[in-house]
């Protein structure tokens, strides 16, 4: 399931292609994907320039020229294809229509982006841009990581006398948005604290600590999402999933990078998650 980096990297794939091209047509397959489109989707996107493509959380904001704003969600499985891009990046020929291509918008410029999605977890959506934040998905979501709104005091309080296992309260979107398991698991290791601790018996200053540590493991994978864009583009234009090389995510068993530590990576069940941690270094 894609997360911050993979969405942050799919939207820098996207943006050289959409933003400023008119959307000649758009063609939508099907009524629905996790939720019913908007009505006249295909209508209400034909025509209309895409003035610019932002993100919030997990959520792809494409602002266009009629007022109107489409919101994108990959969902679980949800991936972008760029083919036909005169600028170049995206050289590869428009493919033959696969089975589980729901939208497809055919650019001005003649580059053609289809969204796939076999399991339909993905959403589409249309709102004012005026008044986007207050979408319901939207108005929800606690501070942006990587937006100067989040900072050390947010997360203490946030932490403050919560009963909660940490992993859960970073997890949670209206605390913080866009954090998943992935990410999270990453986060705790390089804070050395355990998933299961509870929120509110972590001491402040550790609290407060998580804060540059979160930035930092989601702007590193930004970065690595960033240079597998090329690798997408020589291989079939796909825009959403790379593999990283984690420090605990998917390493149970393995032994803890940690220099100086001789612990196992181990996974536990929380939430119906798994969560993975060192039991030697993480307290
Ligand atoms: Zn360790």
């Amino acid at each position: 399931m894609p997360e911050l980096p993979e969405v942050e990297t799919v939207r820098r794939g996207l943006a050289p292609v959409m933003e400023g091209t008119v959307i000649e047509q758009a063609d939508v397959n099907r009524p629905d994907l996790r939720w019913p489109f908007p009505e006249n989707m295909a209508e209400r996107l034909t025509g209309q320039r895409v003035e610019r493509l932002r993100r919030r959380s997990k959520y792809i904001l494409a602002d266009l020229s009629s007022g109107e704003t489409l919101l994108i969600h990959l969902g679980m499985s949800g991936r972008m294809l760029i083919s036909g891009d005169p600028l170049g990046q995206f050289t590869h020929d428009h493919p033959a229509a696969q089975k589980h291509d729901h939208v497809v918008f055919h650019m001005e410029s003649g580059a053609r982006i289809t969204f796939n999605d076999p399991r339909r977890f993905g959403a589409m959506d249309l709102l004012e841009t005026a008044t986007a934040e207050q979408h319901k998905l939207l108005a929800v979501l606690g501070p942006e990581p990587l937006s100067n709104d989040f900072h050390e005091s947010i997360l203490i309080e946030a932490f403050k006398d919560r009963n909660t296992p940490v992993k859960s309260a970073l997890l949670d979107q209206r605390i913080v948005a866009g954090l998943g398991n992935i990410y999270v698991c990453e986060v705790l290791f390089r804070a050395n604290i355990s998933p299961k601790r509870k929120a509110g018996q972590i001491a402040t200053a550790r609290v407060g600590a998580m804060v540059p540590i979160i930035r930092t493991v989601l702007e590193e994978a930004i970065e690595a999402g960033g240079s597998s864009l090329k690798d997408f583009r020589q291989a079939d234009g796909e825009l959403g999933y790379f593999q990283h090389s984690f420090d605990v995510y998917g390493r149970e068993g393995e032994p803890c990078r940690r220099e100086a530590c001789s612990g196992i990576i181990t996974r536990v069940a929380q939430s119906g998650r798994s969560s993975f941690y060192c039991p030697k270094c993480q307290r």
